[in-house]
């Protein structure tokens, strides 16, 4: 395909050298007429009156900013609170993302959303919100993650959405988006391509991360009520980066507060199987943007591995590759196992079962609590819950008995 780098907003795409848009020409009108309808909306009040309206009223927001207090003792050091996004309706952040992209596509006058999902967290996310306003869902998926994935697939058509099973290609993530973009080349007229993270050409990452900001800026106000000032480091898990952009955004200007994201190390950095982007990739062009990937010496795709189908993606947001770059934000790795001790670790204290993609946060976050000592304050997003998540728990854990 031929790609060129379309710059007609220069700085606005650019995070230092990384994002900006590299797309198919048949593609640009559409992506610059979700970049003009955007920068519209966001600054027209009554939009942000519906989203900031569907966020509490539909999805449950604020969440809640619960001290950890059993954690805190386990660990043995700096207070560790939690950013509970595993309340949110859907049972993670990404619904405040499916909701803001959804209300977006419909002031653009389009009446059919179409996404694709690798594990099926991001469709499930994208089927409640296109049902809860009225619009038409279509999902693409790999053959391969269908049957791997079979409830998600049925929670999709419950919620009233269309599944395309793809069979090319290696018949994962990869096609299924391959297929979403040629779905929207050819509908481009009444579709909304939905981006499930901060990835992609811009202004997908830009939307994404400010759809997903509200997490950081409920952590501001809340830590103020609770401490009467800023944590001191600020926790993330990192798959394309929504969830931990959304909480470090709103704090990139306090650089007293410490930023850590945490990737997955899968069976540990040597083994070559993790899906650590900024630990092990290098600058290349994947999805429409200039980012990490993890590429071979060829620039092929790596196969990539994680014990948690949402950080099992071998690139990142652009934003955050500059973070790193600029030093301002610290990229660290949790193994498979690390993530799995601290899923038993978090249910067992807190009575909260993580997403396992949280428990690799959950798992630095204790580590860090540790080494920084007491007095400081540390909040670590919880970017869902676990109940998807038990049966792959169950197989693991089976090992060790
Ligand atoms: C999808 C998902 C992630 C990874 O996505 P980011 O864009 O990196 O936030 C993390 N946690 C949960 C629970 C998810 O569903």
């Amino acid at each position: 395909m031929f790609m060129i780098n379309l710059s007609k907003y220069p700085l606005k795409g650019k995070y230092g050298n990384y994002g900006g848009k590299y797309i198919p020409e048949t593609l640009i009108p559409a992506i610059d007429e979700l970049a003009e309808a955007y920068e519209k909306l966001k600054k027209d009040p009554k939009f942000k009156k519906d989203f900031s309206s569907y966020l509490s009223h539909y999805a449950g927001r604020p969440t809640p900013l619960y001290f950890a207090k059993n954690l805190t003792t386990y660990a043995g050091g700096a207070r560790i609170f939690l950013k509970r996004e595993d309340l949110l309706h859907g049972g993670a952040h990404k619904t405040n993302n499916c909701i803001g992209q959804c209300l977006l596509a419909k002031r653009m006058g389009k009446t059919r959303i179409i996404a694709e999902t690798g594990a099926g967290q991001h469709g499930v996310g994208t089927a409640m919100a296109a049902s809860m306003l009225g619009l038409k869902c279509e999902v693409y998926m790999g053959a391969l993650d269908v049957k791997r994935q079979r409830l998600n697939v049925y929670r999709m058509e419950l919620l009233g959405a269309k599944v395309h099973t793809v069979n090319s290609g290696t018949r994962t993530l990869k096609d299924a988006i391959n297929e979403a973009i040629r779905d929207w080349i050819i509908n481009v007229k009444d579709t909304y391509y939905l981006i499930g993270s901060v990835v992609g050409p811009h202004p997908y990452p830009m939307i994404v991360r400010d759809f997903q900001s509200i997490i950081g800026r409920e952590i501001k106000v809340q830590m103020n009520e609770i401490t009467n000032s800023l944590p001191d480091i600020l926790v993330a898990c990192v798959g394309g980066g929504s969830n931990a952009i959304g909480t470090f955004y709103p704090f990139i200007d306090y650089s007293k507060v410490r930023l850590y994201g945490v990737e997955a190390g899968g069976m540990g950095m040597r083994s070559g199987r993790h899906a650590a982007t900024l630990g092990a990739g290098s600058e290349g062009i994947l999805h429409g943007m200039r980012t990490y990937i993890l590429q071979d010496k060829d620039g092929q795709i790596k196969n990539t591995h994680s014990i948690s189908a949402g950080l099992d993606y071998p690139g990142v947001g652009p934003q955050h590759v500059h973070l790193k770059e600029i030093k301002r934000a610290n990229y660290v790795a949790v193994t498979d196992r690390e993530a799995l001790d601290a899923f038993h670790t978090l249910s067992r204290l807190e009575g909260i079962i993580p997403a396992l993609e949280s428990a690799h946060a959950v798992s630095y976050a204790m580590k860090l609590a540790r080494k920084i000592g007491r007095r400081k304050d540390i909040v670590v997003t919880l970017s869902g819950r676990g109940d998807k998540d038990i049966e792959e728990v169950m197989r693991f854990t089976k090992f060790k008995r």
